[in-house]
């Protein structure tokens, strides 16, 4: 396998995973492996490159441009059921209070359950929203009828393919020139 300690030079080169249809296997978190898983994948034929770095990874025998864009070569079906995390509760709701309709970052974010715990509700995609700070306290042990507060959207648990779609509007920190069509492509195309 090719040695690439010398080349790095303080850059990480992760590669853009795509599934075998040519979209992200994940929007958010966007699907990237660091060059190394990337470059292990070549070398076992899973993956196809479909663009790549100016820089080169060497071994006695091989020298390889690093790959920025790669396709798994068999379709790996989302799962049906996503997990029931407070991440992806977040991305149903599109990281906004449910009750205010602020957007705000996720350590400001809290985990709203609809019928307080106390009063018999359960911890299920049914009963738990994104709710800011204040609203959450507002809230407090009162049911929504009790203090007027109904969730914008009534929760429900969401398909993977929500959550993808949801996913989408949150663009990465780091992105790669080569990165922008397999990203924007679609979304490019409905506006
Ligand atoms: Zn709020």
């Amino acid at each position: 396998m090719p040695d690439g300690g010398s080349f790095i030079g303080g850059q990480s080169f992760p590669a853009l995973v795509l599934n075998a249809d040519f979209r992200p296997l994940s929007y958010f978190p966007l699907s990237i492996w660091s060059w190394q898983d990337a470059v292990k994948a070549v070398f076992l034929d899973r993956v196809s490159v479909l663009n790549e770095y100016e820089a080169e990874v060497h071994s006695p025998t091989v020298s390889m441009r690093l790959p920025s864009v790669i396709a798994l070569k068999e379709y790996i079906p989302s799962a049906r059921r996503p997990a029931f995390t407070r991440f992806n509760v977040f991305l149903r709701d599109h990281f906004a209070c449910q009750y205010c309709g602020d957007h705000r970052p996720t350590h400001d974010l809290t985990f709203d359950h609809v019928i307080p715990r106390s009063r018999g509700g359960r911890t299920t995609w049914e009963n738990v929203c994104t709710a800011c700070g204040p609203c959450n306290l507002r809230k407090g042990n009162r049911l929504p009828r009790e203090c007027n507060m109904l969730p914008r959207q009534t929760p429900r648990q969401p398909t993977s393919w929500e959550l993808q779609e949801n996913g989408r509007a949150f663009p990465p920190n780091y992105l790669h020139e080569s990165w922008r069509d397999y990203l924007y492509w679609d979304s490019e195309l409905e506006s």
